[in-house]
């Protein structure tokens, strides 16, 4: 079977976190936290960065910095992974949904214009699947009305906007590391801001609220939501294969792109202006009555896939009766083809002969069942 994912662990993960080992530093104090953050921060172009456990943790403690709670209302796209919702529901602020758009699957701006009330305290915009959302439209409108901008970049690792990385528009922006991410340290999460106040918020937040290591003092209701010096080793040495990765990625999607022209799909485009990085290389079908029977096809031919996130909206735990005519549509045409770095591009070609494969015999079933039609006429 072809994965979804694997993650890329050819360089020097071994050797640092055999350094952890050696110089039992391996919780969440040691020189690999450092050296991580401070590369993650050159790499992004960010102010300030504070490492967490995981992607949701950086969620969670981002939404408490800018002191988002009760009774405030955030804005989110509904087409979105469950996190970006559940964090803002535990915050005990609300969230208000909003739709997407059909072409770049990212967030509706005029929706989020049509949704803004006196409660709303921030947007959070959500860069899905590896591209970028309109950022400059966004920031004028979180201006407009003071709302605080935050970015989950946790699929968005080298997109851009113009040079400018995704996670530098917002006022706080958060990566995940999860195994299935651009760059992963097995689980793992980062926390970005120009400011250094929100920052130095983050860290009070994520260490218990201590004001000063080894002293028993908090300063306020807080969490433990360190990164381990054993995740920090394995993500510098991502970080120092990161141009390699996204490269590698970014061939992939290509060759998908030119190989599944003339099919009824239309693949993820990067968008003008913008670096797509290609998380998930993503097909839109045309009919979303073939999705699960094309699915299932791969599957049964060595290829693994993921449908599209669900919208939020139809959970169970956050659900509204609202609709969203784009988010639902989009949400059920959706597939993720395989997209590691280490995925040779002769087995993306033997994928795209299987959904050519798979078209070609659904169009014979088309034709075989109109012939029929056609005879019983005679
Ligand atoms: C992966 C992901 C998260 C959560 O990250 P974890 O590290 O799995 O907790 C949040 N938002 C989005 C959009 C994601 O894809």
């Amino acid at each position: 079977m072809i994965p979804v994912y694997q993650p890329h662990l050819t360089g020097n993960e071994k050797k640092y976190v055999n350094e952890c080992l050696d110089s039992t530093w391996i919780s969440s104090k040691g020189e690999f936290i450092e050296k991580f953050e401070s590369g993650f921060k050159n790499f992004t172009g960010a102010g300030y960065a504070s490492s967490v456990s995981n992607g949701t943790t950086a969620l969670h403690v981002a939404l408490e910095a800018l002191q988002i709670g009760d009774g405030d209302e955030v804005i989110v796209p509904t087409f979105t992974y469950i996190a970006s919702v559940n964090t803002i529901i535990q915050t005990g602020a609300t969230p208000i949904y909003v739709d997407s758009n059909t072409h770049d699957l990212q967030i509706d701006v005029n929706d989020v214009r049509r949704k803004i009330s006196p409660r709303t305290k921030a947007i959070m915009a959500v860069h899905l699947y590896g591209q970028a959302c309109e950022m400059r439209s966004l920031q004028a409108i979180s201006k407009e009305n003071k709302l605080f901008l935050i970015e989950d970049c946790a699929e968005a690792l080298g997109t851009r906007i113009g040079d400018k990385h995704v996670g530098t528009f917002g006022d706080i922006a958060t990566f995940s590391f999860f195994g299935n991410k651009t760059l992963t340290t097995g689980e793992g999460g980062m926390v970005i801001s120009r400011e250094k106040k929100v920052i130095d918020r983050v860290n009070l937040l994520k260490n218990q609220g201590v004001i000063a290591a080894g002293e028993y003092h908090h300063a306020c209701l807080a969490y433990n939501y360190r990164m381990t010096n054993i995740c920090a080793a394995i993500g510098l040495a991502q970080l120092e294969a990161i141009d390699t990765i996204l490269d590698k990625k970014r061939k992939i999607a290509l060759c998908y792109d030119e190989n599944l022209r003339g099919l009824p799909l239309k693949t993820h485009k990067e968008q003008e202006g913008t670096t797509h990085s290609f998380w998930m290389c993503s097909v839109i079908l045309d009919n979303p009555e073939q999705r699960d029977t094309l699915r299932a096809y791969l599957k049964d031919n060595g290829v693994d896939t993921r449908p599209f996130f669900y919208p939020a909206h139809k959970m169970p735990h956050c659900a509204s009766t609202e609709h969203f005519e784009n988010a639902e549509n989009i949400s059920q045409r959706g597939i993720n083809l395989p997209s590691y770095p280490d995925l040779d591009l002769d087995k993306v070609l033997e994928i795209c002969a299987v959904i050519k494969a798979f078209f070609n015999k659904e169009e014979d079933a088309v034709n075989a069942n109109r012939d029929t039609k056609r005879s019983s006429y005679a």
